[in-house]
């Protein structure tokens, strides 16, 4: 027997027209490409959507249609979020930090029509525009008085141009719920990157989720910075989080250094953030030698790589931050998990929530998880062994973009992360590796995350990076690799009586390298493909 509820679609224009109606004073305020700040309403920006939408039909757009984007977190990005989706065409965010062939990659992939760019990332279009052949349009999202006087682009558009005078009384289209809205490709660290498809459905279900009370519990009286980009997995969905909210959104624009953000944030007062572990690194160092706390946050969210221990202890015992560590993918919309607490675990010591905190958090409502034996074995969830993590969910990816990729995707419909990690009995989950990341020591795993959280709590590290190296009798063993903080002296000795009684005696490393700087990839991440060529040729003691 059916129910005989309606069946509404659920459309990504509603998120937009209900904070215009319901929210219509609240301010998105951004720090422009330009330079000064720009406020505005979530009434204005849906004014300014709608303007966009007719824009895009007058160029052609119809349905289906792929919309690029090389921008940062700004509000014509943010009209761009819901012009494109609420008409029906599908927005492709793109990462400005992709080496130019894997832009070309994937702007053809997909089949993008129209490109916008913010002003300062021009020169990166302006180098592939020959080899995009799909794009029709480049628009520059700036006005008439900042346009560049002359480009290697013919026939660049104006973004202010393109909504003066257009009337803003689109009607967004009754589209499917499951039809596209959005798509973003996987980092590629392994083969080419592919695309992610998301839905209307699935987009609306995990802004639900996100907003819910044991997620960020978000209200119109928060304000929330997402550093996050936008061209990485939607910002984590923060953007519609906040619309669906009410909550007021700062955008931080091209700034993301550690003094830029402090002062956006203090001065919008700013009580959530999220973003990677390495802005959040940069924002503690800045804090700590200025002198200043973050008077008016209470929470961060922090994931896209492990947090470690020791920000957590940080944030908590320097600015009464509280981290909230979560885990996704961009194939997960992208939230996964995330640190919540069970009734009573709020009154634990802090160290025990500390604990809990630096692993990844438990699944949110929505997403179920397991762990397989390399023959798909199911293995228990009570933290005992580490196994391939298998999730599904009503915002996981079913499929990547034409069809690639398929042996991620099992018959049981599940999704294979590619991630190695423990469930525990508590209903946590802990990441252990990317599954290509680890190391295999006489026949059992080395969790280079857990080795490099306990090596980033040593003073004078600044960050830690660990690989395999082959060993010709336990098969690999570790070798780890230190970034010093400025100024620290902290020895190879001084580091392995750090680690001495925080990981098992055999995973101790068995050198200890320095480098001036980890490479970071695209989306903050440490490049160990980097890392395992500039150490290939490198011998371990006694090999
Ligand atoms: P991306 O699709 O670029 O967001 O990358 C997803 C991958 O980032 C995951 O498969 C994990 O390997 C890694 N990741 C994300 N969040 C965390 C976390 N909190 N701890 C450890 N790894 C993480």
């Amino acid at each position: 027997m059916l129910g005989l509820m309606q069946d509404r679609p659920l459309l990504i224009s509603q998120i937009i027209d209900y904070a215009a109606e319901f929210h219509p004073d609240v301010e998105v305020v951004s720090r422009s490409v330009e330079g000064p700040i720009h406020r505005y309403t979530y009434r204005q920006a849906q004014l300014r959507a709608k303007q966009l939408a007719e824009a895009l039909a007058d160029l052609g757009i119809r349905q289906g249609d792929r919309i690029a984007t090389i921008a940062w977190n700004g509000y014509r990005h943010f009209e761009l979020y819901f012009a494109v989706s609420g008409m029906g065409a599908v927005l492709h965010t793109l990462n400005p930090r992709l080496a130019p062939d894997h832009i070309v990659f994937i702007a053809e992939h997909a089949e993008d029509q129209v490109l916008f760019v913010d002003l300062n990332l021009l020169p990166i279009v302006e180098a592939v525009r020959p080899h995009l052949k799909t794009v029709r349009h480049v628009v520059v999202m700036t006005d008439r008085a900042h346009m560049p006087a002359a480009s290697k682009i013919e026939g660049l558009l104006c973004y202010e141009e393109l909504l003066a005078g257009q009337p803003g009384t689109f009607v967004w289209p009754e589209v499917d719920e499951r039809s596209a809205a959005s798509l973003c490709y996987t980092s590629g660290t392994t083969g080419n990157p592919k695309g992610v498809l998301y839905s209307h459905r699935s987009t609306l279900l995990h802004t639900l989720m996100m907003i819910s009370g044991p997620v960020l519990g978000l209200t119109p009286d928060n304000t929330i910075l997402p550093v996050v980009p936008m061209f990485h997995a939607n910002a984590w969905g923060i953007i519609y989080a906040s619309a669906m909210s009410g909550t007021k959104l700062v955008l931080p624009g091209p700034k993301l250094d550690g003094q830029s953000l402090y002062e956006l944030m203090d001065a919008e007062a700013v009580d959530l953030s999220a973003g990677v572990p390495t802005v959040w690194l940069e924002l503690l160092r800045y804090c700590d030698t200025a002198g200043k706390t973050l008077g008016k946050m209470k929470r961060t969210l922090i994931g896209g790589s492990a947090v470690p221990r020791a920000m957590i202890e940080r944030f908590w015992h320097e600015h009464q931050v509280e981290v909230v560590h979560g885990w996704g993918m961009t194939e997960l919309s992208p939230v996964g998990s995330l640190t919540w607490f069970r009734r009573g675990e709020r009154d634990l010591p802090e160290e025990k929530r500390f604990d809990l905190t630096a692993w990844q958090g438990r699944p949110v409502f929505g997403v179920e998880m397991k762990i397989v034996d390399d023959a798909g074995r199911d293995l228990p969830k009570d933290g005992s062994v580490a196994g391939n993590l298998l999730v599904r969910g009503p915002w996981v990816a079913g499929g990547y973009m034409k069809g690639e990729g398929q042996s991620s995707f099992t018959a049981g419909g599940w999704f294979h992360t590619g991630d190695v990690a423990k469930l525990e009995s508590d209903g946590s989950l802990v990441i252990t590796d990317r599954s290509k990341d680890v190391i295999k020591s006489g026949g059992e795993w080395i969790s280079s995350i857990d080795l490099e959280n306990a090596a980033m709590g040593c003073p004078g590290v600044a960050e830690a990076a660990v690989i395999g190296l082959p060993h010709p009798k336990w098969d690999e063993r570790p070798l780890l690799i230190v970034m010093r903080k400025p100024g620290a002296e902290v020895t190879p000795a001084q580091i392995l009586e750090h680690l001495q009684d925080k990981v098992a005696k055999w995973w101790l490393p068995d050198e200890i390298a320095f480098v001036d700087a980890i490479p970071h990839g695209a989306t903050g991440k440490i490049l160990k493909t980097k890392l395992r060529e500039q150490f290939h040729d490198h011998k371990l003691p006694g090999t």
